[in-house]
């Protein structure tokens, strides 16, 4: 399948000028499955344009409009999610029933942010007899998205859904490598009835789309998802108009867990920590941090749950774990195990490309989850975050030494603990230097709830109506009596 209409620009798709092509391949089989032309500046600069006249008529359609449109987006979504989640599982590689998962959050989330924006208001300051003061929330702008190659349709969408229900126009980019949700996307949004120019969207690599779109100075806000390094570009590029960013970035989580913690449950949480989308998660887990005394057993019941999972393509239903996303992805994981092996990291568990029976997936690219134990902590793979289905494992005898190897990284994105005691829980959570932390229940949450990422993970709120008025600004009026 050739892909030619890949932007959506002022409500009518685009075949971008430069014509350039990139090879879709299915990361299952490693088969090339179709083609797609990639957007440059030209594409860029015109979107930004076309969503900075569509400002006002976003803003002035009004509360009510704007939800009719966006719960129309919502149901033509949750009908098409068997497309979905067939396109993800082709492009990205996930197991379908993720996709159906996030489909059910992402229609939630439509609406219940459209619920929470009719808390966007103002406050009147009626103190003095010669002055009445108020302010008055906006929206902040132009806004771009900026999306990475993993759980793209619902990781895009954290960005615009907000960026619109609070009455902004957007821009949005997804990574070059993921690029056909998207485009399903704004089919649905071509026939919910958004007035032209208000979402457009721009499918091109970092380099030609994504670096025009941070730097313009059209542009208000970023909301950028993916690696800290890209981050950091991101936030340098933005400064020559002081836009608004939000960076969801990269993290090293680590996963906590005590002698008196429910075993059974915590070996299953882990399971979920780190093999997850195959750890191409950004609150996956790599760093187990394990009490002594329980390590050995720790290890040895999670190595027997690791052969249990069923790795294959996205589209079989009895997969729980798919592929790398792409050939240079997989050589880079592979390249961070065979340096813990030539580092004489003790590997206990995986370690391989996983072979299968059915030879066409031999050309695809799956790797074993993976277990290394007593890590060394000047070790490359307990400083750096892999985005793979590798665990390195490190004991612990105190509690504060617990702490200190759970906040021996750079990043801060999240953590998780396991004990049943919850004087202990108590401590380490409130020591943890991370922006989210469960305890005994990774991966749960509460709806309305906002995360934001702490130390190189990332910067502004996201979730909730603190979320929600990351993308306002507000205006202060004083009127004389
Ligand atoms: P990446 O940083 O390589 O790319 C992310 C996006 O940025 C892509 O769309 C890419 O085309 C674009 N980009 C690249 N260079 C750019 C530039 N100079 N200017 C503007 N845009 C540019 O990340 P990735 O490999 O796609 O995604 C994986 C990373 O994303 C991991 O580090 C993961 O932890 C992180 N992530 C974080 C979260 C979160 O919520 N914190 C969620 C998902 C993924």
């Amino acid at each position: 399948m050739k892909y030619k209409m890949t932007s959506y620009i002022g409500g009518q798709w685009i075949k971008p000028q430069k014509e350039e092509v990139m090879d879709l391949i299915d990361p299952a089989t490693g088969t090339k499955f179709g083609e797609i032309f990639m957007s440059g500046e030209y594409e860029a600069k015109e979107a930004i344009r076309v969503a900075n006249d569509a400002k006002q008529v976003w803003w002035e359609l009004g509360h009510t409009m704007r939800k009719n449109i966006m719960y129309k987006l919502a149901k033509l979504i949750e009908e098409n999610k068997d497309d979905f989640a067939e396109i993800e599982s082709k492009n990205q590689g996930m197991p379908k029933a993720y996709v159906y998962d996030d489909i059910d959050f992402i229609t939630e989330n439509i609406k219940k942010t459209l619920e929470l924006a009719t808390h966007l208001t103002g406050s009147v300051y009626d103190l003095e007899p010669y002055v009445r003061s108020y302010n008055v929330v906006k929206p902040i702008g132009v806004c771009v998205v900026i999306a990475p190659w993993n759980f793209p349709l619902v990781v895009g969408l954290q960005g615009i859904i907000p960026a619109l229900a609070a009455g902004n126009t957007v821009v949005f980019k997804p990574s070059e490598f993921t690029p056909l949700s998207a485009i399903k996307l704004f089919e649905l949004i071509d026939n919910a009835g958004f007035p032209k120019g208000v979402v457009n969207l721009v499918v091109g690599d970092g380099y030609h789309v994504g670096s025009h779109l941070t730097e313009s100075p059209l542009v208000d806000k970023i909301t950028f998802t993916g690696s800290t390094k890209t981050g950091g570009s991101v936030l340098k590029a933005s400064v020559n108009n002081f836009k608004s960013v939000n960076l969801e970035l990269g993290g090293k989580n680590p996963f906590v867990v005590f002698e008196d913690a429910d075993f059974d449950a915590a070996i299953a949480n882990c399971v979920a920590a780190v093999t997850t989308n195959s750890g191409q998660l950004c609150v996956s887990s790599e760093r187990l941090i394990v009490e002594n005394s329980i390590k050995e057993k720790f290890v040895t019941s999670l190595a027997k749950a690791f052969s249990e999972i069923r790795l294959g393509r996205g589209s079989d239903s009895s997969t729980e774990i798919g592929p790398m996303v792409n050939k240079s992805h997989f050589d880079r994981v592979m390249e961070y195990i065979s340096h813990g092996i030539k580092t004489n990291q003790k590997l206990v568990y995986g370690g391989k490309k996983a072979v299968f029976e059915d030879d066409e997936l031999n050309g695809g690219y799956f790797i074993e989850p993976t277990i290394f134990v007593d890590i060394d902590t000047n070790s490359k793979l307990w400083k750096e975050e892999i985005f793979g289905p590798v665990a390195v494992v490190k004991g612990f005898d105190t509690l504060d030494e617990a702490v200190l190897l759970a906040n021996d990284t750079d990043y801060g994105l999240s953590s998780g603990i396991f004990t049943e005691d919850r004087i202990k829980a108590d401590y380490v959570a409130d020591k943890i230097e991370a922006g989210i932390v469960w305890v005994n229940c990774y991966y749960a949450g509460s709806e309305g709830a906002h995360v934001m990422g702490w130390k190189n993970s990332g910067q502004a709120y996201q979730g909730g109506l603190r979320g929600l008025k990351a993308y306002t600004k507000e205006k202060l009026i004083n009127i004389k009596k």
